[in-house]
């Protein structure tokens, strides 16, 4: 009996393997299916260059926000969205105004500076104001007498020592977002900020959301090209007294509505499971928004349309979402998961969100955050199928801003692309980020490994 048993044991082992083996082996031909016509016949980069060169910069609540809206809902249509949603949210509406300036004075000198307005700040007038070089925000607290009626600069750098360019920018970016309303709070009669990059070859200055505070003072608060950024910092170093005439015209409109841009393909096994891929479709007002995020849109839109063409019936339900409003509200990504059951079945869950937000450069890995451990594994066994196109790990670090509340509301397995970051910070919100400097190859590398993660998710559906 015994070994009757240990035969039929035997067997059914063997039938497993077998059945896992094939499974394997045609995934693997499905992901090169994928991988040639992504890379032959792939929309990513004239999509790209349609929404950078055609479309351009689409800050939240301008005209080319809603005209991109519009762009992208018409593509998804056009590529066999089996619906495509319009989800509307209010956002703040912040305008630049006139262009900012800055002029210092030393030793009989005038210099004029490259400078933006940091976003969301309101604009104000610092005429012959002395510069207090400071290193951080928290110094702002510590110097209340001498920068009392002066201007602060704040010199914090990226530390060269790190080799992940996302995290020296989350170390560093205090300078930027609580930078404003630390000086309006303790007396300054303006910020200037080092952009928040690493030194690049060019004087471009950076811009980014600040935070102001609940009586939103005027106050002009502007980030420094790199170059200009350095010139400052020596001369006061060397003791030189510096003024500077410093004006910025920003200024609040009141709240409008956008809204994020949902391609749908139900799922033929579990409707009510949805998987989210998606990217933001506003951008900053000074390049195109080309690698933020024009790069994830494009991403996001390839794997709708690469399903659609090869046929690929998914068992969950897609979402492609193309969120509003992430670089100065973070309001798209809120009201989809807010409103995610009024989109859908009362009793569907998102069960797995997808963001790329970290520009079109070559894939490197792909991050993925999760409780349990042995879910962790099989995610990261998937990177056994991507090596050969790029993506090397699959690693615990995932998640993005759009798609943080969906985690803290249902408890959504999140996830981010990971491409080489150590160009981003050169472009990102800065002037520089335009088409010309996304890469074809290493953009179309993006859209076919996000593509076949997506199939290979959907495909083993563990949840
Ligand atoms: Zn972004």
């Amino acid at each position: 009996m015994a070994k009757k048993y240990s035969i039929v044991f035997i067997f059914i082992l063997c039938n497993v393997f077998h059945t896992s083996l094939q499974a394997q082996e045609a995934d693997t031909s499905f992901i090169q299916k994928i991988a040639t016509s992504v890379l032959t016949k792939g929309a990513a980069y004239e999509n790209l260059r349609h929404l950078s060169k055609k479309i351009g910069q689409r800050l939240s609540g301008n005209a080319a926000m809603y005209k991109a809206e519009d762009w992208a809902a018409a593509l998804l249509k056009s590529y066999g969205a089996d619906t495509v949603i319009k989800q509307a949210c209010k956002i703040p509406n912040w305008k630049r105004g006139a262009k900012e300036t800055c002029t210092i004075y030393y030793k009989g000198k005038a210099a004029k500076l490259n400078v933006t307005a940091l976003g969301n700040s309101i604009g104000g007038k610092a005429i012959g104001k002395k510069i207090i070089m400071l290193n951080n925000e928290t110094d702002i607290a510590k110097n209340e007498k001498s920068i009392k009626g002066n201007i602060v600069f704040l010199t914090k750098r990226f530390e060269d020592s790190l080799v992940s360019t996302f995290e020296a920018y989350g170390k560093t970016g205090g300078i930027r977002r609580a930078g404003t309303q630390l000086a309006a709070q303790y007396g300054a009669a303006g910020l200037m900020i080092r952009s928040l990059s690493h030194s690049a070859a060019d004087n471009h200055p950076h811009t980014g959301s600040t935070q102001t505070d609940s009586a939103k003072t005027p106050l002009p608060a502007v980030a420094l090209g790199l170059r200009d950024a350095d010139m400052l910092e020596q001369l006061l170093h060397n003791g030189t007294t510096i003024t500077a005439s410093l004006q910025t015209n920003c200024f609040f409109r009141p709240d409008t509505i956008a809204h994020n841009i949902i391609g749908v393909i139900y799922g033929k096994e579990n409707p009510n499971q949805i998987i989210t891929v998606g990217g933001h479709l506003d951008s900053w007002d000074l390049g195109e928004g080309a690698h933020d995020d024009g790069a994830g849109v494009v991403h996001s839109i390839e794997v709708l349309r690469q399903f659609k063409q090869l046929g690929y019936a998914p068992k969950n339900t897609i979402h492609i979402v193309l969120f509003a409003n992430e670089e100065n509200g973070l309001r798209g990504g809120q009201a989809y998961a807010d409103n995610f059951n009024s989109i859908t079945n009362a009793n569907a869950k998102p069960v797995f969100a997808l963001e790329s937000d970290a520009g079109g450069f070559t894939p490197r890995s792909i991050g993925v955050l999760l409780n349990d451990m042995q879910l962790y594994a099989h995610y990261k066994n998937l990177s056994g199928y991507l090596k050969k196109y790029g993506v090397y790990d699959i690693n615990a670090n995932g998640g993005g801003a759009d798609i943080g509340p969906l985690r803290r509301k249902f408890g959504t397995i999140l996830s981010g692309f990971q491409p080489d970051g150590q160009r981003y910070f050169d472009v990102h919100h800065a002037a520089s980020d335009v088409f010309e400097n996304v890469h074809k190859r290493e953009l179309l590398l993006g859209a076919l490994n996000i593509t076949a993660f997506i199939y290979l998710v959907d495909f083993y559906s563990k949840f």
